[in-house]
């Protein structure tokens, strides 16, 4: 009898599903990947930190989770993060974050940066090589622990020597060592920096084949310093040098002429250069009221008076004699900053080159409901942007746009076997922002599901506590041959 037995069990598990359990498995969801296309009912294999299945038969898991109703989606590469507190984390988790990075103006010091996550986040993370900190400590007057960005003074609106620009090149080389990702530039904060030492960072970028990701040195219609003249500066330094070009926050820095300056993105693109560049779906913008960008002037640069800027924990809009007292404080509050009507915001997100970079603040609602809002403001109640077209914004694109620094982020933005298993899984009859500038750490609403290196870190709506999957993305260090 039992020699008649076994054979028929054998061959009952040959015949059936395929007997191979998968760590985690994420049920009949709509999946959808924005690089091969595919997007139908299927079931995700996830084994360790790894996509290792996707199948349109069950798969076995030693945990399933039921995404049937669901969207999958690769987990959003947010390259735009500026603070990196637990709180932000859990918040950025809610909007379907699995991977925030500091590239825009980049950790004062990458190595610290690393230390401080290792072992310890519930994202992925990771860090420019910060131009503005390297800088403004080069010249004795290091940022401020806890500033963003810093403060106005000589160390930014002075020029460098010859011998200055080489000391902030090794310097900066040195933080690509320690894992940059690139080399973070806020030209509007370091107004001192002249066209010649741009060019030398951008050389070096070359050199380590990283992208340089920038803040452009000024804003608005007026020439000299327009909008349009700053976008040119930063593609003429990319073209001249071979570097690989990030403009952030078209929105904010483009503002009014952003569809101008997008033109100019998309000339330099036609003719062979790699430039790309990002925005965050909301009207206002947000820095600190001491910085630079308040220089003597901004009013007719900017093209806004002091109305225009806002207290964000009160909603005070701001008078001359206020304004005055706090861009002479050298407290680095931060400042909302009323900029574009919502029909610039739209014309930014809309257009097939701009990627989505959420510019992270505590303070602005850009920090916890980027993500979700462009689901839920274009895809849901406009239907401007296809699904797929937002998943792509959000995850491939810059996922894409780190290939050059790091061979890692080729396993990013993708849902596909072999891929990290970073997984977003969304209802997109509900997936909505709640954070306003009234409000701004309201946690966006959908998200029931987040994967991060295979971890569930969100399960059923809310944060897992205890999990800390958040891996490290660091460049390679290499030169180019
Ligand atoms: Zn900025």
């Amino acid at each position: 009898m039992v020699s008649l037995v076994l054979p028929l069990g054998l061959l009952l598990l040959a015949a059936g599903p395929s007997p191979e359990r998968y760590d985690v498995v994420i049920r009949g969801g709509r999946v959808m990947d924005p690089e091969t296309g595919l997007d139908g009912i299927r079931d995700v294999g996830l084994r360790g930190d790894r996509i290792a299945r996707i199948s349109s038969e069950p798969l076995a898991g030693t945990r399933v989770l039921d995404a049937r109703g669901l969207v999958v989606a690769p987990g959003f590469v947010d390259l735009h993060q500026h603070h990196h507190d637990a709180e932000t984390y859990r918040l950025k988790a809610k909007d379907g974050v699995t991977t925030a990075l500091d590239l825009e103006i980049g950790a004062p010091d990458v190595a610290r940066f690393l230390d401080e996550h290792r072992g310890r986040s519930l994202l992925n993370h990771g860090t420019s090589a910060s131009h503005p900190a390297r800088r403004v400590a080069l010249l004795g007057a290091p940022q401020p622990e806890g500033a963003l960005v810093p403060p106005a003074g000589p160390a930014t609106a002075g020029a460098l020597t010859a011998d200055q620009v080489r000391h902030l090149r090794d310097a900066l080389g040195a933080e690509l060592d320690a894992g940059g990702l690139g080399i973070g530039m806020g030209l509007a904060y370091t107004p001192g920096a002249t066209r010649g030492e741009v060019i030398e960072m951008f050389r070096l970028a070359a050199e380590r084949r990283v992208p340089v990701f920038t803040h452009v040195r000024s804003t608005g219609p007026k020439e000299p310093g327009s909008s349009i003249e700053s976008v040119s500066e930063v593609i003429g330094a990319a073209a001249v040098t071979g570097a690989s070009l990030h403009i952030v926050h078209m929105n904010s820095s483009g503002a009014k002429d952003s569809p101008a300056c997008l033109a100019l993105v998309e000339g330099a693109r036609a003719r062979g250069l790699d430039v790309t560049t990002e925005a965050y779906p909301y009207g206002a913008g947000m820095t600190a009221v001491n910085s630079a960008v308040f220089d003597p002037g901004w009013q007719e640069k900017l093209g806004l008076d002091y109305a225009d800027l806002e207290l964000p924990e009160t909603g005070e809009r701001l008078t001359r004699e206020r304004f005055e007292a706090l861009h002479a404080s050298p407290d680095p509050r931060l400042i909302l900053i009323h900029t574009n009507p919502d029909a610039i915001v739209d014309a930014v997100i809309l257009h097939p080159l701009v990627m989505v970079a959420s510019d992270g603040v505590r303070l602005h609602p850009r920090n916890a409901g980027t993500y979700a809002r462009v689901l839920s403001r274009y895809v849901r109640s406009q239907q401007s942007l296809t699904l797929m077209d937002a998943l792509r914004k959000m995850s491939l694109m810059p996922a894409r746009r780190l290939e050059t620094a790091t061979a890692a982020a080729r396993r990013k933005g993708r849902l596909q076997e072999g891929a990290d298993a970073d997984v977003v899984v969304f209802d997109p009859a509900t997936v909505a922002d709640r954070a306003t500038y009234r409000s701004p750490a309201e946690p966006s609403v959908g998200v029931r599901f987040l994967l991060v290196s295979g971890t569930v870190v969100v399960e059923e709506g809310r944060v897992v506590e205890g999990v800390f999957p958040g891996r490290a993305l660091v460049s390679e260090g290499r030169s180019a041959p």
